[in-house]
């Protein structure tokens, strides 16, 4: 399966601000990860981080304020979230993890390129989002949802939303 490339659907004022250069940290092995932590107090540690999976399938990690679309310096991407890291048995293993990203709306069938970017990585991981979010954009009011409780209706309108993915209308 062809994965989806996610194009950057939030607020324009953001895709404007976006500096070259200032993209998240490529993690690539955990020694990466070890030296990007560096220097990082036990607190920001402990806190979900902002994650991307850029096109070509690497892990980029920010701090968790960061929005998602500079951690992927205004490109695309495979996967987008927030995680959290847990320090067990002498390594750093991802704890929690979503795809709770505003700026790209990725839908939950991007764990198969979420999890091949953290399997490169070297790093352990909970088989699957510990917390996935379901997003949807209203095909009458065009408004994105998140779907709670498996009620597929807009929350603004009360029109039923469609079962795939369709947040990006040029997608
Ligand atoms: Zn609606």
């Amino acid at each position: 399966m062809t994965e989806r490339r996610y194009r950057y659907v939030g607020p324009a004022d953001l895709l404007s601000a976006v500096k070259p250069g200032e993209e998240g940290h490529a993690i690539g092995s955990p020694g990466d990860l070890i030296r990007w932590f560096t220097g990082r107090d036990a607190a920001e540690l402990a806190e979900p981080f902002t994650y991307v999976v850029d096109l070509t399938g690497t892990l980029r990690l920010a701090p968790r304020r960061s929005e998602h679309v500079a951690c992927a310096g205004g490109a695309p991407v495979l996967g987008a979230g927030e995680l959290t890291f847990r320090h067990e048995r002498g390594r750093w293993i991802v704890y929690e993890i979503s795809n709770q990203s505003t700026g790209y709306c990725p839908d939950v069938t991007t764990w198969p390129a979420v999890r091949d970017a953290l399997d490169r990585a070297g790093l352990a991981h909970p088989g699957d989002f510990t917390h996935p979010v379901v997003f949807r954009r209203c095909p009458a009011c065009d408004e994105r949802n998140v779907v709670r409780d498996d009620d597929y209706h807009c929350v603004f309108c009360d029109t039923e939303l469609p079962a795939a993915w369709n947040v990006d209308p040029r997608a």
